[in-house]
């Protein structure tokens, strides 16, 4: 029997809570959705606790349990993520922080976390100054990110996260990292030398004078946070036997992602724009991705970007464009796809934040089993026949609804 394909999407901070503003409906069911209905409708429908029942979600955590990982067991901090999500991915044990190029006097002061919010292309150009660094015998790698942003990793023996943030998270002095236990001294020496040299390799760097000519605060100092080690995680393609690949704008989805082993597909810009992503496109883009992979993750980011701007009627017009870029996916519908349409978390518009509401699921393929549920919504997808799962089930039943799954038992 031929394999199905499969095909994840997840539309970020999706669900919400009751809105004053849409008479105490929720954006999703305030909004006619008629193609995410037409596939509930068709399809299998339930609600997902993410990670579980109450637990609030970070986006990260929640997508390494939806492409069915234990978050308890694989997540190791923001940092490392973060750094595979600008492509820079290093060997398990080895540790990344998440950074600011940030603006300090000669005492080491903060003045300006964020350097004015430089941006490319002058962190690229500082960065190339901090490269070929060793320290005590530990390779440093660093690359930027968006804005002010860096990653660092360390690579080499004897390091350990478990230690404190340079970043005071304020204007002030740095603080010294030390080590929460006492085999990370050893990162902790490593950690604080390397702030100290790249002061010294950036305060005289002509893109800094330039910037001091122009009245613009230098970058001239990184300051490091959020420690993580790679972890030790089996790679999706080989545990599933399934090529895979992820339809992603945001950083940090594309991190875990490639940590995860699956292939980051390079989109146009007008799909990386956040609330004013075309949904359309990159929908196409995950729709020519399954042409030679078995697996496909998309993420949409806009709804949780509503959701955190506490604009309801924003979020509804973002379901509306969602809807459409269902549409487009329906239109062209290939008969070997298993299609999943839910979210990492919920996003109330209410609180402006993730909450541990459960999110809506859909699957549909052709030729399974249809339930009693017609509506894409918290509430309408509540009497399908999924009932209430965990993120990591997911995968799961789609492998079975593809045909992948293997037999237990005789
Ligand atoms: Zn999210």
């Amino acid at each position: 029997m031929k394999k199905k394909k499969i095909l994840i999407v997840v539309m970020d901070g999706l669900g919400d809570r009751g809105c004053k503003e849409l008479g105490g409906l929720t954006p999703l069911q305030a909004t006619p959705t008629p193609n995410f209905d037409w596939f509930t409708k068709n399809g299998i429908a339930g609600t997902c606790d993410t990670v579980a029942p109450g637990v609030r979600p970070g986006s990260d955590t929640s997508h390494l349990s939806i492409l069915g990982y234990d978050p308890l067991k694989v997540y190791t901090g923001r940092g490392p993520f973060e750094a595979a999500g600008i492509g820079l991915v290093g060997k398990p044990g080895d540790v990344a922080f998440r950074c600011n190029f940030s603006t300090c006097d000669s005492n080491l002061v903060i003045t300006d976390r964020r350097a004015g919010r430089i941006d490319k292309p002058d962190t690229a150009n500082l960065v190339e100054s901090l490269k070929g660094m060793t320290i005590d015998g530990v390779d440093v790698l660093v690359k930027e990110g968006t804005e002010h942003r860096a990653a660092l990793i360390l690579s080499g023996n004897g390091l350990d996260p478990r230690v404190t943030d340079v970043d005071a998270h304020e204007e002030g002095p740095i603080h010294t990292s030390i080590g929460k236990v006492p085999e990370a001294e050893f990162t902790a020496k490593v950690l604080n030398k390397f702030v100290r040299e790249s002061y010294e390799r950036l305060k005289d760097h002509p893109v800094n004078k330039k910037r001091v000519a122009e009245g613009r605060p230098p970058a001239n100092i990184l300051v490091p946070r959020g420690a993580g080690d790679f972890p030790h995680i089996s790679r999706f393609p080989e545990l599933h036997g399934m090529s895979a690949a992820c339809v992603a704008g945001v950083g940090m989805i594309k991190g875990i992602c490639g940590v995860c082993g699956l292939d980051v597909v390079d989109l146009p810009a007008e799909c990386t724009g956040g609330a004013g992503s075309d949904f359309v496109l990159k929908a196409e883009a995950a729709l020519d991705a399954l042409k030679s992979y078995d697996f496909v993750l998309m993420n949409c980011k806009a709804p949780d970007v509503a959701g955190h701007d506490r604009d309801p009627r924003l979020k509804c017009k973002v379901i509306e464009r969602l809807d459409k870029m269902a549409g487009r996916l329906r239109e062209d519908f290939p008969e070997d796809l298993v299609i999943v349409f839910t979210a990492d978390h919920s996003t109330p518009c209410s609180l402006g934040d993730h909450s541990g509401d459960p999110v809506p699921i859909t699957i549909y393929t052709p030729g399974n089993v249809m339930d009693d549920a017609d509506t894409f919504s918290e509430s309408g997808c509540a009497h399908g026949r999924i009932g209430r799962i965990r993120g990591h089930e997911i995968v799961p039943i789609c492998l079975d609804l593809a045909d992948r799954a293997e037999k237990f038992g005789a």
